[in-house]
Formats: C-alpha cells, sequence, structure tokens
C-alpha cells in the first residue's frame, strides 16, 4: 500500500504532469511571469465554472478576504459578524482593517457559523457577515441572506475550503458557493481543493462597481497607470500558478466527486458506532466538497486517538483545536464563555482523517479499523 498522506498532491500532479510542464516550460520562454495570458486565461475559465461575471486573482485567500473587504468601504470601528470556529485569517483580515471581529458560535452538525447566533450579535454598528463554508459545506445561505437583507448588512463569503460546492436556494436556483453574497473570497494554496504550487486566492463578485474597486485595490490603488485614487495593496496571481490552474481547473468537479466517493466510504464504515460521529451533509450531494472529513469522538478520548493514530503512522489533525474567541491575538472581554457552547465543545471533539483525491479503498478501510479498533479497545 502506497503511504498514507494527508494531502497527496504528487498522485495528482502525475495525472497532468505533461499539460502543466509544457505550460511552465513555455513561460519561462516567453518570461510573461506577471500579468500573462496564462492569468487572464484561467481569470474567463473560473468565471465560466462558477458562472460569475467578475473573478479578481490574487496573491493567496488571506489577501482575498481583506481586499474584499477594502473594496466595500468598510471603516475602522464597523463589525464584522463571523464564526468562532473557523482558520484564523478570517478574523485576523478584519482586526488587521481596525475592523471590529464579532466572533459567534456555529452549528454543532454541520460546524458552520448559526444563523440564530448572527441574529443575536447584530447591532446598530453591524456592517458584513462572514459566512466561511467551513470543510467544503455550504453555509446555510438562505437564512444569512435573509438576516443580511433585513438588516442591510454586507455578506463577503470566504470560500478558500468550498470551491465547487453548490448551493440550492429556497427559490430552486443553484449557484456555486462563492457567487451568493456581495462578494467572496478563495484560496489556491496547494491543498486547497482548487491548489496550484505556491500561494494564491480571487475575489468574485456579480456587482460591477465593486469589481472596478478591487481591479485596482489589487494593484496600488490604480486606475490609469501611475494615478493612485485609493490606497491599495501590491497582490498578484503569477503566471506559474494561474497556468497550475488552468491545468487543475477541468478536473475540479471529478476532484470533489473523488473526495465525495473517499467520504461516503468513510461514512459506511463508521455507520453504527457509538463514540463516532459522522460528518453531516446537509442537503443534497453537491452541497459539500469534503476539503476536510471530519469526524466527532464523543467519549473524551479524541486526544489518546490522535496519539494512537500518530503512534501507527496514519496522519490526521485538529482543525481546529482552540476557539478564536480564546486566542490571545483575539480575545476580549465581550465574549462570554456561555455564548460559545458549540465551538469550545467541537475543539476536544473533531479530528480530520486524510482526504484527497487519491485515496484508494485499502488506504479508507485501513484508516477507518485503525480508528474504530482504538475507539472500542
Ligand atoms: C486557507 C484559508 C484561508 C487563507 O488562505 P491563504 O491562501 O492561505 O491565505 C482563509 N480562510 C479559510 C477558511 C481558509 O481555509
Amino acid at each position: 500500500m502506497k503511504k498514507i498522506q494527508m494531502v497527496d498532491l504528487q498522485g495528482q500532479y502525475e495525472q497532468i504532469k505533461d499539460k502543466i510542464n509544457t505550460s511552465l516550460q513555455e513561460i519561462m520562454e516567453t518570461s510573461a511571469f506577471i500579468n500573462g495570458p496564462e492569468v487572464q486565461k484561467f481569470q474567463k475559465e473560473l468565471e465560466e465554472y462558477l458562472d460569475v461575471k467578475h473573478v479578481i486573482p490574487c496573491a493567496n485567500g488571506t489577501d482575498a478576504l481583506q481586499i474584499a473587504m477594502m473594496g466595500l468601504g468598510l471603516q475602522p470601528g464597523d463589525e464584522v459578524i463571523t464564526a468562532d470556529f473557523t482558520f484564523a485569517a478570517t478574523v485576523e483580515v478584519i482586526a488587521l482593517l481596525q475592523l471590529t471581529p464579532v466572533l459567534v458560535d456555529v452549528e454543532p452538525d454541520t460546524f458552520n457559523i448559526d444563523p440564530e447566533a448572527i441574529k443575536r450579535a447584530i447591532t446598530p454598528k453591524t456592517k458584513a457577515i462572514v459566512p466561511v463554508h467551513l470543510f467544503g459545506q455550504t453555509a446555510n445561505m438562505d437564512a444569512i441572506m435573509e438576516i443580511a437583507k433585513e438588516h442591510n448588512l454586507y455578506v463577503i463569503e470566504d470560500n478558500a475550503q468550498a470551491i465547487g460546492a453548490e448551493f440550492h436556494s429556497r427559490e430552486a436556483k443553484t449557484y456555486k458557493t462563492g457567487t451568493i453574497g456581495d462578494v467572496a473570497s478563495t484560496s489556491f494554496f496547494p491543498s486547497k481543493n482548487l491548489g496550484c504550487f505556491g500561494d494564491g486566492g480571487a475575489i468574485f463578485t456579480n456587482n460591477d462597481d465593486l469589481a472596478h474597486i478591487i481591479r485596482g485595490i489589487v494593484n496600488h490603488g490604480m486606475y490609469e497607470r501611475y494615478h493612485h485614487d485609493v490606497v491599495g495593496v501590491n497582490s498578484r496571481l503569477d503566471s506559474f500558478q494561474a497556468a497550475v490552474l488552468r491545468a487543475k481547473l477541468p478536473n475540479l468537479d471529478l476532484y470533489n466527486e473523488a473526495r465525495k466517493e473517499a467520504a461516503l466510504k468513510y461514512d459506511e464504515a463508521f455507520a453504527g458506532q457509538e463514540h463516532i460521529v459522522i460528518p453531516l451533509r446537509k442537503g443534497e450531494c453537491d452541497t459539500h466538497v469534503y476539503h476536510q472529513y471530519t469526524l466527532k469522538i464523543t467519549n473524551g478520548r479524541r486526544d489518546e486517538l490522535v496519539k494512537h493514530m500518530n503512534e501507527k503512522g496514519i496522519p490526521c489533525g485538529i482543525y481546529y483545536p482552540i476557539p478564536l474567541h480564546s486566542q490571545k491575538a483575539y480575545k476580549d472581554e465581550r465574549y462570554k464563555e456561555e455564548n460559545f457552547p458549540v465551538t469550545n465543545q467541537l475543539v476536544k471533539e473533531v479530528i480530520s482523517l486524510p482526504m484527497h483525491t487519491e485515496l484508494t479503498d485499502d488506504q479508507i478501510a485501513l484508516i477507518s479499523k485503525t480508528v474504530i479498533d482504538f475507539i472500542n479497545s
């Protein structure tokens, strides 16, 4: 059996090696390293795939979130509501822009931001909600969009973990995640569902004016060469990364399908286990692209299990071990422990198993057997 990895990038590369090597070679020969044709082509192709009017590539997913917030003109002191249970990048950029992060609890079954908690957190200063489609599952966008409309708030989707996932709205419309709110960010970090060979990110929006503003912000606030109308940043996707992404984008649905297949096999293996809760998939099959396959271990032995897996040479991860409201950088006396019962519990129970496009049946069988045998031992 091939060595089990948390993410197998090598295996995926082998399948599209010729295509990638040829494009990278071409870029070296033309020296179109920045803003070359590959970047423009990728942008167009991603717009088509997502069915969104504007994709603005940038340097990484954290920049994408920051730039989205800058583009909306959020001002210091504005309150931005987001999930307590997510990667720190989400709250980091809010704080960095001197906006006020307002962390709220998540749902125990989907791990996504809880719309009821959002409602309770709204004040006259609230300007935006940042739902994260965590672990690849679409957040409850019907409820979130309704709250946003009622309170006149922007919705910025952090789509770093869910590219390719779908959302079926109450009105029976289908959207790709990242095209539902006012603006969205994504990351092409190598281990994401659509990953490049370095750092990369993008912003999506259907709003023409916002897209124009953002295109200037990513390029030093320039709308006309050497005229700087707003304070911007330097945030670019380079041609090498765009070429890798162009080679992978046509396979994205297949990649997500492979992840789903693996998830279903894990589900089957863990069915009926008393102390193991499999990740709930809300809605139809395509609303979860399994960036992570995350179990809850409910008998208090999660940490022992991690140790056991490590000893057996099977990788696993804890996403995330500490609630954001308890992190040194984001602590605030406004936060009361009783408002975060779910996150406080999840950080003790979750464990993510190897999940990627190259997992084999015998690997899945071995991983799940190792978990089950230990939990029942
Ligand atoms: C990966 C990730 C980001 C940041 O993306 P980078 O490209 O690493 O900057 C932001 N939000 C979430 C939820 C992520 O998983």
